[in-house]
């Protein structure tokens, strides 16, 4: 089983969380506070980045880390699953064919993504991983659909290699390139997806595709199945997972590599994680290990505690319960900074109990 993962801003010990920082930001938050909380890596999404129109400015400014002052590991994503999502929402808004996805957003130009180009921006982005533009379904789509987006993102990560090669072959620090399996909740689609996949070979493979049904249930079985296809020696990425407590069964399929919204959109939304106790290698996996609390909740007006007392976050060493709440009641932007500084602390204390089970 892999336990490093070797990029050209530095070694990660697997396995590892990656928070998203959707247009070139973590909401709330710069990276010396990312450093504090002990990130060890960013996902940025191509995207958001790409529709912002600030792809040229990245570029000449010498890439995303030099944009956000961040010196260790990014993943930026191909861009496909938010091209489906926004789809998905409004067909009027896009298209895909065989060539790539077409998206239009009122007021703006239409673009167009290849995987082609999609590779030339994320290499562009100067990313430690890129990720090949796949077409991503739900597990709820029919068949024919999820047969058709196999065979399309098998095709589509063929020309992400071979474009990935040709623009990295002379690089002294060569970026690692991830491809990402579809096929929905159908067993045999999956075995196709990853098997192909590992034919073409790539650095990392992904588990692609929403990971709930439309019923909300985390697709546990599948999700195992395919990590027993994938080769030991190569990183498992569990993309947009997700709660502690399936980032803790993924670990125990074999997935070491997680990137999800969770911690830092519900640390504004004043949900915080905190463990019942200290975290160790032994109890990480006990189903009684966290809970969470509502920081907003009338009870926490005069709590001098701190959020936990398990955590050794900024927010935990010099605040209490009590202050954060009163920042959530008066609207003030500090409250966004100190929940989103816990929360992420709390996921990477998680991953080092993890990192040594
Ligand atoms: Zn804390």
């Amino acid at each position: 089983m892999i336990k490093i993962l070797k990029t050209k801003h530095g070694n990660v010990t697997l396995p590892s969380f990656f928070p998203d920082g959707t247009k070139g930001v973590v909401k709330g938050i710069d990276s010396k506070d990312l450093e504090n909380a002990k990130v060890e890596g960013l996902v940025i999404n191509t995207y958001h980045l790409l529709v912002s129109g600030l792809e040229e400015k990245i570029e000449a400014i010498g890439g995303i880390h030099r944009l956000m002052g961040w010196k260790k590991p990014v993943i930026t994503d191909s861009g496909g699953f938010q091209v489906m999502s926004l789809i998905h929402k409004d067909e009027s808004l896009g298209k895909m064919n065989d060539t790539g996805a077409t998206f239009k957003l009122p007021g703006a130009p239409r673009i167009k993504l290849t995987p082609e180009s999609s590779i030339r921006l994320q290499i562009k982005l100067d990313a430690d991983i890129l990720i090949c533009l796949d077409d991503c379904t739900k597990p709820d789509q029919d068949i024919g659909e999820q047969e058709k987006s196999v065979e399309r993102t098998i095709a589509w990560a063929k020309r992400c290699k071979l474009e990935f090669e040709k623009l990295t072959s002379l690089s002294k620090k060569r970026p690692l390139l991830f491809a990402v399996i579809q096929g929905g909740n159908n067993r045999e689609l999956r075995k196709k997806c990853a098997k192909s996949l590992v034919d073409i070979g790539f650095d990392g493979y992904c588990f692609g595709g929403f990971p709930v049904d439309n019923q909300g249930k985390f697709l546990k079985s599948i999700m195992k199945y395919t990590a027993s296809l994938l080769p030991e020696e190569k990183v498992k990425y569990a993309m947009g997972i997700g709660t502690p407590a399936n980032i803790i069964d993924c670990v125990k399929m074999g997935y070491n590599l997680f990137d999800c919204v969770i911690p830092t959109r519900e640390a504004r939304h004043q949900k915080l994680y905190i463990f019942n106790k200290k975290v160790t290698k032994k109890n990480v996996f006990d189903n009684n290990i966290y809970s969470t609390i509502n920081i907003g909740a009338g009870r926490y007006n005069q709590t001098l505690d701190s959020v936990s007392k398990f955590c050794d976050c900024h927010t935990c060493e010099r605040f209490s319960r009590a202050y954060l709440h009163h920042l959530f009641k008066i609207k003030d932007t500090s409250a966004f900074r100190l929940a989103t500084i816990h929360n992420l602390r709390f996921y990477s204390m998680l991953m080092e109990a993890l990192k040594q089970g």
